[in-house]
């Protein structure tokens, strides 16, 4: 029996059945490609669900968690340590706003968002009821109680009631049920500026904007989940700027660690974060200096390489080719940078395991979406070659 083969067997048995895997196992990587024990190579164009924007092992990351560990790794937030600060001011400056608060997870990042705006609206806003945050269809913030009671997927939360009260769900896109539903208990809008579990969904036009203005209008804090979407993975460092907005808060996760160590933070102004004083919300790991100093590289390493940049004309580039590829089975090709979802009018699981016999590693995303989202250090050839194996995949019979 091959080493996949006994790896498999043993994850299946003794692991909670909570995830589909495509049956291949990954012991090593580098940049875009990831190799298995028998040492077969493919090309990743899933990035961990976008994690790993930098490519995989970047040395610049690891040499920074290799320096850190040497040092020191956990201090928890009863003292102080000498990288957080460091991680603060990068992201300030990358968000322009004027304060973090580091957690390790996207789903606790989200809480933290949802803890702060509920704080908010009852000790800035003064709103005289319950607090409402409104949120979207088809929306993915995590797997914690808040994030689930968030979610429109019966899957993700039956059989987890008592639900978390307070969310009110509008369709995606939908400017005028989104105006309806404001109410003076509105504390904030949390939406995730496209759609990435949905399977790449863009809102239409103007929406986001318009949205913004709205909030704006009846004091509601405009929230942007860009842990997945940000960081250079729709061409821009947060996709929020294609339409020209400037959220209130930003949650960020994912690919703040490079894809080596977890961290994530939200970012908001002080009116805003000033909410939390001391015992009232926090994390033994959150910001700890490891998960700071690889963020610090990971963060430079964005910038340094221009990854969003690269990801918009490499995006562009790509996206043009896939749409060439003439099938009726083939509902939407869309996207932004290296954020693409080809849409099929039937389940895409065995495309994606056609896909990973021809060297590429794809994940279905809602049954009938292929997403690609290759790390945003992939080259133009390597992006040829894997459309030639897309095209071939898609080819009609
Ligand atoms: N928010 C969005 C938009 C995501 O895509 C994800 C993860 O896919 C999360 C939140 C949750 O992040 P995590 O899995 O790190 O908890």
């Amino acid at each position: 029996m091959s080493k996949t083969h006994d790896v498999i067997e043993m994850t299946e048995k003794f692991g909670a059945h909570n995830y589909h895997p495509l049956p291949i196992v990954i012991s090593e990587a580098k940049g875009i490609w990831v190799t298995d024990p028998e040492g077969n190579r493919y090309m990743d164009m899933l990035s961990a669900y976008s994690a790993v924007n930098q490519g995989h092992c970047h040395p610049k990351i690891i040499q920074a968690l290799k320096d850190q560990a040497d040092k020191i790794t956990l201090t928890s937030r009863a003292f102080y340590n000498d990288q957080l600060g460091r991680f603060y001011d990068k992201v300030v400056a990358l968000t322009n706003k004027q304060m973090v608060l580091p957690m390790n997870t996207g789903a606790e990042a989200v809480e933290t968002a949802v803890k702060t705006a509920r704080r908010w609206a009852y000790d800035v806003k003064g709103i005289p009821g319950q607090a409402e945050i409104i949120v979207c269809t088809g929306n993915f913030h995590g797997r914690t109680m808040a994030a689930v009671s968030m979610s429109t997927e019966a899957e993700y939360q039956r059989g987890f009631g008592p639900l978390l009260p307070g969310f009110k769900v509008v369709p995606y896109g939908d400017i005028e049920a989104f105006e309806a539903a404001i109410t003076e208990n509105t504390a904030a809008f949390i939406v995730e500026p496209i759609q990435g579990e949905a399977g790449i969904i863009i809102p239409p036009v103007g929406y986001l904007k318009r949205a913004s203005e709205l909030c704006k209008q009846h004091n509601v804090l405009f929230v942007a989940d860009e842990i997945q979407s940000g960081l250079g993975r729709s061409g821009k460092w947060f996709a929020i700027e294609w339409e020209g907005v400037t959220p209130d808060m930003y949650i960020l996760g994912k690919a703040l660690g490079g894809g080596v160590f977890p961290i994530s933070c939200v970012a908001a102004d002080k009116e805003i974060l000033s909410v939390f004083t001391p015992g009232s919300h926090g994390s033994t790991f959150g910001g700890n200096p490891l998960a700071s100093a690889v963020s610090v590289a990971a963060l430079e390493v964005l910038e340094e390489e221009k990854l969003p940049e690269r990801s918009l004309e490499l995006g562009t580039y790509f996206m043009d080719r896939l749409k060439s590829i003439d099938n009726p089975m083939i509902r939407d090709v869309r996207g932004r940078g290296l954020f693409i979802g080809i849409e099929l009018t039937e389940s895409a699981r065995p495309y994606c395991e056609a896909l990973k016999e021809r060297g590429l590693l794809c994940k279905e995303t809602h049954e009938t979406v292929i997403r690609l989202a290759p790390p945003l250090v992939i080259t133009k050839e390597e992006l040829d070659q894997a459309f030639e194996a897309i095209e071939a995949v898609l080819a009609p019979a």
